[in-house]
């Protein structure tokens, strides 16, 4: 025993008398603080290594996410291109009030603050000059000042590229290009850029200077057809103009710095010889890292990081520097242990009680931590039990959309409205009452009611009130609102344990309810809870106990009415609720996991259906639904060629129909994943779409071969002028992409009339037909094929 050992040494040396005693600590403590000392040196050292590889890597990470904030913006700016293109190949001959209204309907400028103008050259032959001149002249809002019209330079040329359409932020007259301007008159870069883009199908892309800015056009070519044609005499034969658009990408890259104020970024288009854009400025020594963006644009981006060593380094300094005094300190304790207990015993008790803090509380916050807000709030529950007029209470507080701000502001800002909110949470209630957090967004407040005036409703109201004020972060200039929903629970419990749980059933309740509010737990939020569990529990088993089965909804060709493939949509037979509708089971099985083995059991039965049929002569197509956690795994491409082997059915035979919002989820490997089952030879059409929207130019990326048109706007195309529009562009821009596009939830004819004149491709809806069993669906095919048979008989 050590201890032992050393009274008994100290004993032997007291014996001998005091002086010998005091030389064997001071030695002990002067070896104990020169240890310390290396020990701290070393520490030190470690650290400022650390210290640099975490600058570098920080930075990569600020360079990685700049870089995704520019290719966002870029697919932003695309989406306007292509929104263009569509507008143009639907009104090749548009009077420049439509394209002025269009370019308002789509908030152009509002939209893309950088955006300086836009417009549509279009090439003219000789031949045609005098009725472009007409034309122009008979538009009142023609971009032709004063209404002369002159070829500029004047003299014959067998062609004109000649502005149709403008659009420009600024009216000053110096702005406004000469009525009759031939781009392609001079031998000028801008001449280039228009050939360019018209012969290669592609973007071209022409910085130039103008005035202090630099300023970027860019040359979308727009064909007929909305394809790009294969060789360069048929693009030229199908060429319905550039449309052009002036941006200053500083206004652009500036936003995407936002965060990073001491980066400096510089954007250029293909070779590292071609004209670059920059904002901010680069500190000298500065770490740089380079970055494809997208569409063949690089970005770089510079800023001082970190490089110095262990003496340069504050942290590193202050380990050496804590790590002397800690050494010194312990020597000088370890020296006072040996000649007086009582002073260090009293130290060491201080120490203990600053850990046992630092162990109770959220070091963020310092407010209570979760261990120490359950152990008041046992405490709490045993008052009320003892003192009959105690009421205890609950409020379970959770900061509404949370991740939108640490992803938006970073997880500094995060860090900051934590701590905000703990601020005003404290603020609310009186110094008695506990605020602790529980854990990242998540806050409790416990109120003793009866001890009060107030009751918790009305300090859950206060608080509310409080959160509408806005937070401004440290920098002084970001500020953003946010809100806070709130579960209370009042009355006794038997444990602290149940009281946060009803109080977190009811903020679920809240949330539900649409956040930024209170609820009130009430009984029936915990049967439904329980009722939410049994389900959950019995979906485990539905599939093993085969009471899943699947209902056909035909699909129409609008064209020609005839039935061209079905929707296999699931059921399940539930032993005493009857069928439940999947809106009902989806997404819990979703949230389980359970959707896993359900999908795959869909598809294979799908599948197997779709061959019986074809067994029987009807060759039909089966369209499959796919939710979002199907496509985060990696076996959807496994389950999809395992279901095509086992039952024969031909690969283009089978769509996959995936909601919009599923892609959204993680575009990158969504997209990825589509290209694998793609390569399978299967289709995929984009469902409920145009309720996700999020961006047109993802439709390429996904490479889908349908659009189908959410039911809502199909529902509302005869009374709201919105949703026709939808309907309208959404099919324009699938025959731009060559997407087929189909209508769902057609239940009127005065519907499928409007679809037809919108040349909508397929449909489906009650007013074909409801989803059916196998049986009778095969009697509705015969049924079809009966009648089909007899209008070819009839004349
Ligand atoms: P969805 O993919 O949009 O499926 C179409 C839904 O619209 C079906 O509802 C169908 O019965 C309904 N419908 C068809 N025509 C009309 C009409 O004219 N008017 C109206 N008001 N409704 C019409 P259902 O079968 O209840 O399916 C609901 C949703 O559940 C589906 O929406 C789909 O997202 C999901 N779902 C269905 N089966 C599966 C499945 O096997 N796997 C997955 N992941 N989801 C499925
Ligand atoms: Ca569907
Ligand atoms: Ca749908």
């Amino acid at each position: 025993m050590p201890t032992d050992r050393f009274s008994r040494v100290s004993g032997a040396r007291e014996a001998a008398g005091g002086r010998p005693q005091h030389s064997l600590w001071t030695a002990l403590a002067a070896i104990l603080i020169a240890a310390g000392i290396a020990v701290s040196v070393l520490g030190s050292r470690l650290v400022a290594g650390n210290d640099r590889q975490r600058a570098r890597a920080t930075f990569d990470a600020a360079a990685a996410d700049v870089a995704s904030t520019l290719t966002q913006a870029l697919e932003h700016e695309e989406d306007l291109a292509i929104g263009a293109r569509a507008f143009v190949i639907g009104n090749p001959y548009a009077s420049q009030a439509a394209f002025l209204d269009w370019t308002r309907a789509v908030e152009a400028l509002p939209r893309y603050p950088e955006l300086q103008g836009a417009g549509l050259v279009v090439e003219v032959p000789a031949a045609q000059l005098p009725a472009f001149e007409a034309r122009e002249r008979a538009d009142p809002t023609s971009p032709l000042p004063g209404g002369s019209f002159q070829v500029l330079p004047p003299g014959p040329r067998p062609f004109y590229c000649l502005l149709a359409l403008s659009l420009t932020r600024t009216v000053t007259p110096a702005d406004k290009v000469p009525a009759g301007f031939d781009y392609c008159a001079l031998p000028t870069s801008l001449r280039s850029a228009f050939l360019t883009a018209r012969d290669s199908g592609q973007n071209a892309y022409l910085p130039y200077k103008s005035g202090a800015a630099d300023v970027l056009v860019v040359e979308t070519p727009v064909y007929r057809g909305g394809v790009v044609p294969r060789t360069v005499a048929a693009r030229r034969r199908a060429f319905l103009g550039d449309f052009g658009t002036t941006v200053i990408p500083r206004i652009v890259l500036r936003t995407a710095l936002r965060g990073h104020p001491h980066m400096a970024l510089e954007f250029r288009h293909g070779t590292s010889s071609s004209v670059a854009f920059r904002a901010g400025a680069a500190a000298p020594g500065a770490r740089s890292a380079t970055r494809d963006v997208h569409y063949g644009w690089t970005m770089r981006a510079s800023e001082a990081v970190y490089t110095g060593g262990m003496l340069s380094d504050s942290k590193a300094l202050l380990l050496l520097g804590g790590g002397i005094v800690l050494s010194a300190m312990l020597g000088l304790l370890l020296f006072v242990l040996g000649t007086g207990r009582s002073r260090a015993r009293a130290m060491v008790r201080r120490k203990t009680q600053e850990l046992s803090h630092q162990a109770l509380h959220d070091a963020l916050t310092d407010l209570p931590n979760r261990a120490l807000a359950l152990d008041r709030a046992e405490r709490m529950l045993a008052r009320a039990r003892r003192e009959q007029s105690i009421v205890p209470a609950a409020l379970f507080v959770d900061v509404d959309r949370f991740k939108r701000v640490n992803d938006t502001y970073g997880h500094a800002a995060g860090d900051q409205l934590l701590r905000t909110v703990a601020q005003r949470l404290r603020g609310a209630v009186r110094d008695q009452d506990t605020v602790g957090r529980l854990g990242g967004d998540e806050f409790v407040v416990l109120l003793e009611s009866a001890t009060r005036e107030i009751p918790p409703d009305a300090i859950a109201e206060r608080v509310i009130e409080a959160m509408r004020e806005p937070v401004v972060l440290d920098d002084g200039a970001t500020a953003f609102t946010c809100s806070v929903s709130i579960g209370i629970a009042i009355g006794m419990r038997a444990s602290a344990d149940e009281l946060l749980r009803d109080a977190d059933l009811a903020l679920y309740a809240a949330k539900a309810e649409g956040k930024d509010r209170a609820v009130l737990f009430e009984a029936s939020m915990q049967s439904s809870s329980a009722e939410h569990l049994q389900l959950e529990a019995e979906l485990a088993e539905a599939v093993e106990n085969q009471q899943l089965f699947l209902v056909y909804q035909p699909i129409f060709d609008l064209n020609t009415r005839k039935m061209v493939s079905v929707e296999a949509l699931v059921r399940w037979q539930h032993p005493e609720r009857g069928v439940v509708a999947p809106d009902d089971f989806i997404p819990l099985a979703e949230e389980t996991g359970h959707i896993g083995a359900i999908g795959r059991w869909v598809l294979d039965e799908a599948c197997r259906q779709a061959a019986e049929w074809k067994a029987k002569g009807h060759l039909i197509g089966m369209a499959v639904n796919v939710s979002a956690h199907q496509l985060d795994e990696d076996g959807l491409v496994h389950d999809v060629r395992r279901a095509l082997g086992e039952s024969g059915i031909a690969p283009s035979s089978l769509t996959l129909e995936i909601t919009e919002t599923a892609l959204m989820h993680d575009v990158l490997s969504a997209s990825e994943r589509l290209q694998a089952v793609k390569a399978l030879g299967v289709r995929i059409a984009i469902d409920d779409f145009g309720t996700g929207f999020s961006s047109l130019a993802y439709l390429r990326q996904f490479s889908a071969d349908a659009l189908k048109i959410d039911r809502s706007f199909i529902a509302a195309i005869n009374d709201s002028r919105d949703s026709a529009a939808i309907v309208h562009t959404l099919v324009a821009l699938g025959k731009a992409l060559h997407i087929e596009t189909l209508a769902e939830g057609i239940e009127g004819l005065d519907q499928l009339e409007l679809l037809q004149h919108e040349q909508c491709d397929q449909g489906q809806g009650f007013l074909f037909a409801r989803p059916l069993t196998p049986e009778a669906l095969e009697r509705f095919l015969e049924s079809e094929s009966r009648d089909s048979a007899a209008s070819a008989v009839t004349p």
